[in-house]
């Protein structure tokens, strides 16, 4: 199985990315976690990408996909791997196409967790976190049981920064005009799982693996 996942922020993609590694054993790799290990090896490609970001530059997309190329061929990936992250513009999904070509190797699949924006400003701006212990809870899907108090400890409940109205429809915004010509890309290969990400955790990880197999 080797796949992509995408989704906007707060789809629960993360959740599925877990269920689906655990399931059929592939590793689960982010751009995120590719930087930190290579950062922290002061690997070649780790040493660069961290010039840039120490000047608080954006890596340039060749050295991205030259750090997605090289977590690609280490062993583990043999059978197969969960990309989360990447590509996220249609050059780089050429890159990765490319990548794989020279490894006779093809994406199997390209799951989409789909939720519609209005579902995901509800589910943002109604949740609560606890700033002690880091619980988190929502308004109406999950309120604590008194208003505005942890559950746990007694704690006041917060709403974080990023978690408001405007700040997360910009969010939303931002990601579904960027990943739109990438669906379009993998719809066109025949590629794209669409999946509804509004139904319970469960129902769509069912609706994953029904869409896999
Ligand atoms: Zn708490």
């Amino acid at each position: 199985m080797r796949l992509v996942i995408l989704g906007p922020p707060g789809a629960g993609k993360g959740t599925q990315a877990d269920y689906i590694i655990k399931k059929y054993n592939i590793p689960h790799i982010s751009t995120g976690d590719i930087f930190r290990e290579n950062i922290k090896n002061k690997t070649e490609l780790g040493n660069k990408a961290k010039s840039y970001m120490d000047k608080g530059l954006l890596v340039p997309d060749e050295l991205v996909i030259d750090l997605v190329e090289d977590r690609l061929n280490k062993e583990d990936c043999e059978n197969g791997f969960l990309l989360d992250g990447f590509p996220r513009t249609v050059a780089q999904a050429v890159s990765l196409d490319a990548i794989l070509d020279k490894k006779d190797k093809a994406l199997t699949k390209v799951i989409n967790i789909d939720v519609k924006p209005e579902i995901l400003v509800e589910r943002a701006v109604g949740r609560r976190v606890c700033k002690s212990c880091g619980a988190t809870y929502h308004i109406k899907f999950n309120p604590p049981k008194v208003e505005g108090i942890c559950d746990k400890d007694n704690e006041k409940l917060i709403q974080r920064q990023d978690d408001t109205e405007e700040t997360v429809k910009t969010r939303i915004k931002v990601y579904f005009e960027q990943t739109a010509p990438l669906i379009d890309y993998y719809k066109a290969q025949s590629l794209l799982l669409n999946i509804d990400g509004q139904k319970d955790i469960d129902k769509v990880f069912e609706d994953i693996v029904k869409g896999l197999n």
